[in-house]
């Protein structure tokens, strides 16, 4: 008999191994090996297929042992890696190294994953009652602590005590515990102990609905019976989070298993307080923030006849061991965080999951307030239902959003500081009324750039293609994209005079200007700089949820589905900056991010207001933000994208080629267009210089390729393949860097 297995190393192909006699009852599908790879190495395998088919190979080798006496990946879950690894080109064996906690995946034959223990003690049942006072003999300290143990036992109904509780005993004394040990009237025993907390929470039942809520829920269940998958279109504080809430619950009372995506780990915290309230032991959490042995007892829970019958997670939870999955909910499934970008595999979770609940024959709910431009299109082609929420939960009225056109105020000399004078003056209404109040900008930092005010020098990261950003706290210039500092020159290294100066402005600034404007309040800043530590994030939301911070600045960090009560005034600063790039999803993202920022204003009883500070206020995109016209933005994206030949109308692929050397990646990516050209003609667009040409010493090129969605995707696959095999066998090209991003964002 032979297996196929999976190896944790980053290709497609499996390897068969010879199954050894002893081990032919025992192994199956889904189950960990070991197997000899190379000359000297052992790796942890994962068996995808048993078989009678000998090799054609002669040499080949056995499996060296077996670890699991049941499988650790069920049959639902291989089929899903086999179609990530399919769908998004990559390669199986970095897809289980994905999936899989790293300590179920042992790297040798000894460092493997170690159970928590514990050592509690025990009255020798051996050593007979009568024969315990023979033994104690004079021993005082001995006879007084074995009194103390009895008493507990008794006490507390148990048959043995820890020995944390035993230190905590009066009459505790090293020596008398070795005493009654020797004499073998005690017993030391080691007892395999959970790092999971498995307190039983109380619980109580879900808050009923309001009459829009339950409108929803019907409406979402009525849309199950025709569809699989249904997009929850509902506005912000539109009270989703309870709704999901009640789809779980009338899941779980039919024996089903439900799995909740959030794009971001920040976001479980809040919602993880508010799902045990009412799942209480039910719910686990399962994020890359948890250590790598508690994510294997987690995994092994799954497995186990008690599983977790909810878990709240991001992207990862999907590879969870699932046994009866009946509902995925995938919250602000408009967030560009669903798609992995490094490393392999590049999946994008929303889409995983709608394949993982069809695998499953699971029901799937995405959730969002600005739906993305794909999942509103399977609406209209009648692959999604749609449910929509047009009311704000408890009557809250949507925010006034107004827009100030800053290039004429400063034309007019208004504008004395970043602040828009109608902004400054609601902000001190607001703080007077003991409100809060949230700036955005999208740059971190304190300046975007440095520049000479004399021959425009502007200093630039050696390592990569970027200009670096000025951050003032550390007096540092940053590099966004390797994270290597510099010091800040004293004089232009072009043409030696003092004369750097920063321009433009980052959230470090804009802090640093709102603490000058409102002396009286406390400002706190909230971006990928000030949340370094590990929870800090959770400190900054709690903090501000606490009226400790008045006015809280940040970056898009702050706009993602956070909810806060007294949040009167939100205020966008150089909004245009979340448009004006060259990318075609560059107006879908600036309208999420200004309606998803604008919801943060304006809960129960208070209206808020939102300013939206822009040079170019006629753009069209904020028309529809003010007007809330999702529907009228949507349909003017679909118009362009159809024209432009981009998704939803066409998939693309990107495939991405580095090296070191920058004559060879701009041969290798000539080379490989003009060999994917004479199969795909005019699909095949490019090479292209990305935006940052060099990221940490490699070199970059681009080519993007443009498919009509009918085309096949195994047919792609194979001319890719074929043509990076036919590439790869000029030696000049064999250590280049070549991988695919499907779907990019
Ligand atoms: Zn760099
Ligand atoms: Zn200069």
């Amino acid at each position: 008999m032979y297996a196929d297995v999976i190896l944790p190393l980053p290709f497609s192909d499996l390897y068969t191994y010879a199954i050894p006699k002893a081990l032919q009852q025992e192994i199956g599908i889904g189950y960990r090996v070991i197997v000899p790879f190379g000359s000297r190495k052992h790796y942890t395998a994962i068996v995808l297929k048993i078989h009678q088919e000998a090799p054609a190979n002669l040499d080949i080798k056995e499996i060296h042992s077996l670890i699991d006496a049941h499988p650790v990946v069920n049959e639902q879950q291989l089929k899903l890696w086999e179609w990530i690894s399919f769908y998004y080109l990559t390669p199986l064996g970095d897809v289980y190294k994905a999936a899989l906690p790293s300590s179920l995946i042992p790297r040798d034959l000894l460092n493997t994953y170690t159970p928590k223990t514990e050592t509690f003690i025990q009255i020798n049942p051996e050593t007979g009652i009568e024969n315990v006072e023979s033994l104690l003999g004079k021993a005082k300290k001995q006879q007084a602590l074995l009194e103390e143990i009895r008493h507990f036992l008794i006490e507390n109904d148990e048959e043995r005590i820890s020995k944390k509780e035993l230190s905590g005993l009066s009459g505790f004394s090293v020596s008398a515990l070795n005493g009654l040990l020797k004499k073998k009237i005690l017993v030391d025993i080691r007892v395999e102990t959970s790092r999971l907390d498995n307190d039983s929470v109380s619980v109580r039942a879900p808050y009923p609905l309001s009459v829009h809520q339950q409108e929803a829920f019907q409406d979402i269940n009525n849309c199950f019976r025709h569809k699989p998958t249904c997009l929850l279109h509902g506005v912000t504080s539109g009270g989703k989070t309870e709704i999901y809430i009640h789809l779980i619950a009338q899941f779980l009372a039919e024996g089903k298993q439900a799995l909740y995506l959030l794009p971001e780990i920040a976001l479980t915290t809040q919602l993880t307080k508010r799902l045990q309230a009412v799942f209480g032991s039910r719910l686990g959490v399962y994020h890359s923030r948890i250590n790598h042995n508690e994510r294997a007892e987690i995994w092994q829970k799954m497995l186990s006849p008690q599983p977790y019958k909810i878990v709240v997670g991001v992207r990862s939870s999907l590879f969870l061991p699932f046994q009866k999955l009946g509902l995925v909910i995938v919250d602000e499934e408009h967030e560009g965080s669903y798609k992995q970008q490094d490393p392999s595999p590049r999946y994008h979770a929303r889409d995983t999951a709608v394949m993982l609940a069809h695998f499953f024959g699971a029901k799937t709910v995405l959730g969002s307030a600005t739906p993305s431009i794909e999942s509103y299109y399977n609406v209209l082609t009648g692959k999604y239902g749609l449910v929509t929420l047009t009311e704000r939960f408890n009557g809250a009225t949507m925010p006034a959003i107004r827009i100030e056109n800053t290039r004429e105020l400063r034309r007019r000399k208004k504008m004395k500081s970043l602040l828009s004078p109608l902004l400054i003056e609601l902000i001190d209404q607001s703080l007077k009324e003991n409100e809060q109040v949230i700036l955005f900008r999208n740059r971190r930092g304190y300046a975007p750039i440095i520049a000479c005010n004399q021959c425009e020098w502007t200093p630039k990261c050696t390592r990569c293609d970027v200009s670096l950003t000025y951050h003032k706290k550390i007096n540092r210039l940053v590099c966004h994209y390797c994270n290597s500092t510099y010091r800040v020159p004293e004089k232009c290294p072009s043409c030696h005079q003092e004369s750097l100066e920063p321009m433009g402005q980052g959230t470090e600034q804009l802090e640093e200007e709102v603490s000058r404007l409102f002396p009286d309040s406390t400002v706190a800043r909230m971006d990928q700089d000030s949340t370094r530590g590990k929870d800090s994030y959770e400190q900054i939301i709690q903090d501000f949820q606490q009226q400790k911070i008045q006015i809280l600045v940040g970056t898009q960090m702050l706009s993602k589905g956070l909810d806060f009560d007294h949040v009167k005034v939100v205020g966008i600063i150089s909004a245009d900056s979340l448009l004006n790039y060259p990318d075609f999803r560059a107006h879908e993202r600036g309208f999420q991010l200004i309606t998803q920022a604008a919801g943060r204003a304006g809960r129960k009883q208070t209206p808020g207001t939102v300013v939206i500070q822009s040079a170019d206020p006629g753009n069209p995109i904020y028309s529809f933000v003010t007007g809330y016209d999702y529907a009228g933005f949507v349909h003017s994206q679909l118009e362009e994208r159809k024209l432009f030949h981009y998704p939803p109308f066409y998939r693309l692929i990107r495939i991405i080629c580095k090296h070191k050397d920058a004559d060879k990646v701009e041969k290798i990516t000539f080379r490989f267009a003009e060999l994917l050209r004479k199969s795909l003609h005019e699909r095949v667009l490019g090479p292209n210089k990305p935006v940052v040409g060099r990221i940490q010493l490699f070199y970059i090129r681009e080519i993007l390729l443009k498919l009509e969605s009918g085309l096949s995707t195994q047919h792609i696959r194979d001319i890719l393949k074929k043509t990076e095999v036919n590439l790869r066998s000029d030696s000049d090209f064999k250590h280049a860097m070549i991988y695919y991003d499907v779907d990019p964002l």
